[in-house]
């Protein structure tokens, strides 16, 4: 046997995956992290097009430039960023983006803040990349939104990094302008970076989405297709930074990947361009599922934040067993411990699934495992 590299030994593969192989399949899945929506019919004939006019070769390692100049006139408007197409990149995904800032900026006797709980790659491409991780509490008391002053405590001269999310994934907590634009300040004051990881930005219910690279310099944003317009499978995404940062994060891009699939680009070109009215409907949709798992959830007792963005709840439920019962009685849902030590005694729950399916899935908690 070949001893696999030092630097993976820690690194443990996902236990929500591990969780979807052993459940029932006929289970009702409230732990999936994607939109149970289709790609809208007019990406789907955009990338259907560009096969058929065998626009099937290697595109720019950035991407193709009418994609990049799309993406620079919506980070203006929606973001309030000025960029330019030189400074974008179209990844594979948010994943490759992430990994590309771990891998360019990240190295042993860096010290990463990072919230608890969050997703969980950060955690793993943060390890690969040598870094050590400082945990930042998100508690509940706040919603599960990250505070300014809490980042503040953890400033260290070792300091390189913090990675934002928000809309959240795993608590759907938005995070406050006031606190965006502290931090951001602190990444100038203390000279670190913000890799701001803003994937759910549109799944956002009331509140208003602000990006810390409006207000610093230290900012790498993330962004992608798979939640917004459904094309997780697409694996599309892209980034932008200042000119220095994106030259260098251009290397592990340029080495790893090439460029991003050009059929996906092509469709990622239509959703930027496209009528919007898909996307209008999905949220409209999640947000009547918030209301009621959020209602369903209070009313069995379990403590659940009306969490304002992204598809997912983060009830506290402190009986350690829920996730097992839950799953034997056919609802599966993913202990919060996964996120990190500060999920414990929550669970997360998706409602990226019908309707009816989550009406179901309540009435199962409710009938076999509150009351059974
Ligand atoms: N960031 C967060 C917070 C996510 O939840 C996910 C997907 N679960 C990603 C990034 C990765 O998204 P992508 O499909 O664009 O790689």
């Amino acid at each position: 046997m070949i001893k696999p590299a030092s630097r993976i030994n820690t690194i443990e593969l996902s236990q929500i995956r591990k969780m979807f192989e052993i459940t029932n399949p006929n289970a009702i899945n409230l732990g999936i992290g994607e939109p149970d929506f289709n790609v809208p019919k007019n990406i789907k004939d955009a990338m259907k097009k560009s096969i058929d006019d065998n626009d099937t070769h290697y595109t720019p390692n950035k991407g193709y430039i009418e994609l990049r100049e799309e993406i620079v006139k919506k980070f203006k408007k929606d973001n309030g960023i000025k960029t330019n197409p030189d400074n974008i990149i179209v990844t594979v995904g948010a994943s490759e983006a992430l990994y590309m800032c771990a891998q360019a900026f990240i190295e042993t006797n860096d010290e990463v803040i990072l919230p608890n709980p969050s997703f969980l790659s950060y955690e793993a491409c943060i390890n690969m990349a040598g870094g050590t991780i400082i945990p930042v509490d998100c508690k509940m008391e706040n919603e599960f939104k990250l505070k300014a002053e809490d980042v503040q405590e953890k400033i260290s001269s070792k300091t390189k990094a913090i990675i934002l999310n928000s809309p959240s994934n795993p608590t759907g907590a938005v995070m406050e302008k006031e606190d965006i634009k502290a931090i951001a300040d602190l990444s100038q004051d203390h000279n670190f970076l913000i890799i701001s990881d803003e994937i759910y930005e549109k799944i956002i219910y009331d509140k208003k989405h602000y990006s810390p690279a409006k207000y610093s310099d230290n900012v790498i944003t993330l962004n992608g297709f798979s939640k917004t317009y459904a094309m997780t499978g697409l694996r599309i995404g892209y980034l932008t930074a200042n000119e220095t940062y994106t030259e260098e994060l251009l290397k592990i891009h340029q080495y790893n990947i090439a460029c991003a699939s050009t059929t996906s680009q092509r469709g990622a070109y239509e959703a930027l361009t496209g009528p919007q009215n898909e996307v209008e409907k999905m949220i409209k949709e999640f947000r009547k599922r918030r209301d009621l798992i959020v209602k369903r959830l209070n009313e069995m007792n379990y403590e659940t934040v009306n969490a304002e963005g992204a598809f997912y709840v983060f009830p506290k439920i402190t009986d350690e067993d829920f996730v097992m019962k839950a799953a034997k009685a056919g609802v599966i849902t993913v202990p919060g411990q996964a996120f990190g030590s500060n999920g414990k005694n929550h669970v997360r729950m998706s409602y990226a699934n019908s309707y009816e399916n989550i009406e179901k899935a309540m009435n199962i908690l409710e009938e076999r495992v509150v009351n059974g």
